[in-house]
């Protein structure tokens, strides 16, 4: 880049080139760029690493070098303000934060900057914006036309139908009323209806105009199979395809995240445990550790996630069922925000199945609020046991065609039924079932004994039973048990002999799945038939299931010699994955220099173009992406250093 010594472009591409060093512009960001810096007023509804940031940070950069001032961002995340500021001064843009971790002295001068408008960025938590200290400032600002705009991230934390309600954003209406004109943006990636509605209410955003973006994450795999051993699959699962990769596996319950880490520490995976029950320094540390260093893998409970924007996350793993397919795709969208490959792998069980059917049903809610969450859970099942494209059906349940435009705002998050023909011939070609597609068997028969099994045991003696008990007596399996309530004599005994017991296990799943077996609440998870599985024992209903996949097909592994360090994420021969090698050494000593995570720094996919160009001059450097202005003037020198001299 020349240097010149005209002011800068006000122009978004030529921001995003210039201070980004990004080509192009992603799905819908121009145009809500351009909307925003027009002054207009935006909703703003894109999946997690759908790029919301520069959605906000360029119109901050293009109305101050225009003469607006100062945009003021919202962010519930004190913990990670640090990191995203100290992203945006690497890129050389102005920008600081207020919250309480910092001293009374740098807040105050913190403040002496803000009201002489000399930052392009505050972020603030919400709390922060509504004392009267704050607000003074911003009054002194708006009064000189020097408050450009207000982004609030992670808008759903208004709603008390999301995940993350939190209080305090209630009060941000009050932007509204006391500074006209500002223009404000919400962004969320959540889709949901109800949460949608309520931003738009609480902060008064009838007159924005929202931008949706299509929810699906392409770079994501999905896989979803039969729990074995479980953490056996896992070790295998990190092992041959994950191996020195950063990545977050959730579990149910905080034992289970304290024995999971400690098996993977074992087997030398370097893990972590996090779950609410961790005391709050530890967690900090852990979540520190796994953001800052690389390929540590974080098993957690779903207290961790929200605002982890580390974009190089290669897998997550669902070591047990999540409640509902809202919370599958969150947790599965921590993964490769980059861009580059990554997976979403889970195992799940008929004990997963019928403990969430128990928590449900266990719970203190209203009759209400169970259906509902029967229906989710429903859903997700759904998906869990479906033999079709995945992708299809996830992008369904939030209202989107695969292969179409994103769904209108009112479309959006509205399930659309995919028993319909044409949903079941879409393919994605990224997800297990579209990779190798699964044999269909015709489960019927099998079905029909075990239910009839229910039926008898239900008239002879009123009792309920397990699963592992059904399936022992259509086996034929003459257990203590079985002969104790004198099963053997029921005339189901041994009539599926032939049926293995992963298969009777399979077609219970779907008999849980379809509703056709409801799992009792008492302490013993016992199964009771429901309407649903009269029209299956009556021989008018099919009962179709996937052959149980076990083992993830295994994607091509790489060469042994790619130690964890060199991996990189493109095609490099051994010469360029040595100057990669070199130029990752060389970012983790400038990231600890400067106490930031290291792709905060370049990301990988910058420092591997980097090492296939094999550039001799600062010229040969330009036009790398991620590779911005300010950048290239600080490091590029060093870069050069560091891949000529290895
Ligand atoms: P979100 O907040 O929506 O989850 P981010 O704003 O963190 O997503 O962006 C995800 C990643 O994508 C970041 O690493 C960001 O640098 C990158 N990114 C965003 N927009 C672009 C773009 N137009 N070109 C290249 N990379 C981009
Ligand atoms: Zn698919």
């Amino acid at each position: 880049m020349i240097a010149t010594d005209s002011a800068p472009s006000t122009a978004p591409r030529a921001i995003l080139h210039e201070v980004f060093g990004y080509d192009a512009f992603r799905g819908p960001q121009e145009a809500i760029v351009d909307h925003v810096v027009a002054g207009g007023d935006a909703l703003v509804l894109m999946p997690t690493g759908g790029g919301k940031s520069l959605c906000y940070q360029i119109p901050a950069i293009a109305r101050q070098r225009a003469g607006h001032g100062v945009t003021v961002v919202v962010s519930p995340l004190i913990a990670l303000m640090h990191d995203q500021v100290g992203a945006l001064l690497e890129a050389g843009v102005e920008a600081t934060f207020l919250n309480s971790t910092l001293e009374a002295s740098e807040a105050w001068a913190v403040e002496q900057k803000l009201v002489r408008s000399e930052y392009t960025l505050v972020y603030a938590a919400p709390e922060r914006i509504t004392t009267p200290r704050f607000l003074a400032q911003l009054d002194a600002l708006y009064e000189r036309g020097r408050l450009s705009l207000f982004a609030i991230d992670e808008a759903h934390c208004v709603s008390q139908w999301g995940h993350d309600f939190r209080p305090e954003y209630r009060a941000l209406a009050l932007l509204h009323e006391r500074y006209p004109g500002v223009p404000r943006m919400a962004l969320t990636a959540t889709a949901d209806a109800l949460t949608r509605a309520d931003i738009v209410q609480q902060l008064q955003l009838q007159d924005a105009r929202a931008f949706v973006s299509s929810f699906d994450r392409p770079n994501i795999q999905y896989r979803l199979l039969e729990k074995r051993d479980g953490t056996q699959q896992l070790l295998r699962f990190i092992q041959n395809e994950h191996a020195g990769d950063a990545g977050i596996v959730y579990c149910q319950s905080r034992k289970k995240v304290e024995a999971l880490a400690e098996a993977l520490v074992d087997a030398g995976i370097p893990a972590l445990p996090y779950h609410a029950g961790l005391d709050k320094e530890l967690r900090q540390t852990h979540q520190d550790r796994f953001v800052r260093e690389e390929g540590i893998v974080m098993v957690a409970t779903i207290a961790f996630g929200m605002g982890i924007d580390k974009p190089d996350v290669r897998f997550v793993a669902h070591v047990d069922l999540p409640k509902n397919i809202e919370g599958y795709y969150q947790e599965t969208g921590r993964a490769g925000r980059d861009g580059l490959p990554a997976t979403a792998w889970m195992v799940y069980g008929l004990q997963d199945m019928v403990n969430q059917r128990r928590m449900i049903d266990e719970s203190p809610a209203s009759d209400e609020f169970k259906a509902v969450m029967r229906g989710k859970l429903d859903a997700l099942l759904g998906l869990a046991q479906t033999s079709d494209c995945r992708r299809v059906r996830l992008l369904a349940y939030f209202g989107e065609t695969y292969g179409h435009a994103p769904p209108s705002i009112e479309q959006l998050g509205r399930a659309i039924d995919t028993e319909e023909g044409t949903y079941r011939k879409l393919r994605c070609n990224n997800c297990d079932n579209c990779l190798h597609p699964p044999e269909i068997w015709d489960g019927t028969d099998a079905a029909r004994k075990l239910l009839s099994t229910v039926y008898r045991i239900q008239q002879s003696s009123g009792k309920h039973f397990g699963s592992q008990h059904l399936i022992d007596i259509v086996r034929g399996k003459a257990t203590e048990k079985v002969e104790q309530y004198g099963h053997q004599s029921l005339s189901t005994f041994g009539l599926g002999a032939d049926y293995s017991e992963v298969q009777l296990r399979g077609v219970l799943r779907e008999l849980i799945a379809i509703g056709a077996l409801a799992v009792d609440a008492g302490i013993y998870n016992t199964l009771e038939l429901t309407p649903v599985a009269r029209p299956i024992l009556k021989g008018e209903r099919l009962v179709e299931l996937r052959e149980t996949a076990t083992e993830a097909p295994s994607r091509s592994k790489r060469p042994a010699r790619l130690a964890a360090v060199a991996k990189a994420p493109v095609q490099l021969d051994s010469e360029a994955l040595l100057r990669y090698a070199a130029l990752k050494a060389w970012r983790a000593e400038v990231a600890k220099e400067h106490n930031l995570p290291a792709y905060v720094i370049f990301h990988d996919a910058t420092l591997a173009a980097i090492a296939e160009r094999f550039p001799q001059t600062l010229d040969e450097l330009q036009g790398i992406s991620g590779l911005g202005a300010k950048k290239l003037e600080a490091y590029g020198a060093q870069v050069l250093r560091v891949v000529t001299n290895t």
